[in-house]
């Protein structure tokens, strides 16, 4: 019996039979087997859902592999230790904490079929395109739940990459969630240099549009979310923090907006200069 995952829940309403695979909530009145579930946590189909499940289930030891090789080969090569020392990241137990890794690009395939993968399992995944080539190239490589994020380290490149799929939940949210207060950032290199800078009650949704599922995580209890989007100078991430902040007041969530200087984001506050003393002073200067 525990808090359930499917509506706001303040009292333990869920009910989980490990026998026989299935759940019923007392307080919204949905329930069923493992299918019905992730139909109804994900919002998917059927079809959807049984898809999902497969490929979550197959596939995430591949992902895992691909994640420690990208995570060797950023110890073996400059370019991306460079390239994360460039964007403030500079502490090995950051770089172990986020289990960063560095795709050169050409070699990722070669590597987990010798490790016994089949090509099909890494163009299904999405680690290797139709082709049969490496899909990350010069990238700063991110595990997440159930997927890989690569950042760009050229600009000639889309900065921004994930493995097809979902996203997932809040990065890291296990280590935020029992907090009162929250952090939360649009970019992992963001959570990288606050996390370094001794920010732990942190967590970050990798863009500014939220999907259903990290929605639901951060209305998961009464809290304080301070929402630390970039400054950009067209306004896109603050109108998009002060829309968030809007949506999750009706759900008991005090919203805050820490407002970075103009062209900022909390990493370039931290490779511009800024310090942990400058950021908490953002933090308390925060508004509703
Ligand atoms: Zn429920």
């Amino acid at each position: 019996m525990g808090l359930c995952p499917l509506h706001q829940d303040r009292k333990p309403s869920f009910l989980v039979d490990p026998h026989h695979d299935l759940f019923y909530c007392y307080g919204c009145g949905r329930g069923g087997d493992l299918f019905r579930f992730v139909e109804l946590y994900h919002q998917l189909n059927f079809a959807q859902a049984l898809v999902s499940l497969l490929r979550w289930h197959g596939h995430l030891p591949l992902l895992r592999a691909a994640a420690d090789f990208y995570h060797t080969q950023l110890h073996r090569r400059r370019d991306g230790l460079d390239y994360l020392y460039q964007r403030g990241i500079r502490t090995p137990e950051v770089i172990e904490h986020m289990r960063l890794g560095y795709a050169p690009g050409a070699c990722l395939r070669r590597a987990l079929l010798e490790a016994g993968y089949p090509l099909a399992s890494l163009q299904q995944t999405g680690l290797a395109n139709a082709a049969g080539h490496d899909s990350f190239s010069r990238r700063i490589v991110v595990p997440l739940e159930g997927n890989l994020y690569g950042r760009s380290i050229s600009a000639s490149a889309p900065p921004h990459r994930f493995l097809p799929g979902s996203k997932g939940g809040l990065y890291m949210w296990e280590h935020a969630r029992h907090g009162t207060e929250v952090i939360l950032v649009e970019g992992l290199l963001d959570y990288a240099v606050l996390c370094q800078a001794g920010f732990h009650n942190l967590t970050c949704s990798m863009g500014t549009q939220l999907n259903a599922h990290q929605f639901r995580q951060l209305c998961s209890g009464p809290r304080t979310v301070y929402i630390a989007f970039d400054a950009d100078h067209n306004g896109s991430g603050p109108g998009a923090a002060q829309r968030l902040a809007q949506q999750l007041v009706p759900h008991g969530v005090t919203a805050l907006l820490v407002i970075l200087p103009e062209n900022h984001d909390p990493n370039s506050f931290f490779t511009g200069g800024g310090d942990a003393r400058h950021f908490q002073a953002l933090l308390e200067s925060a508004t509703r």
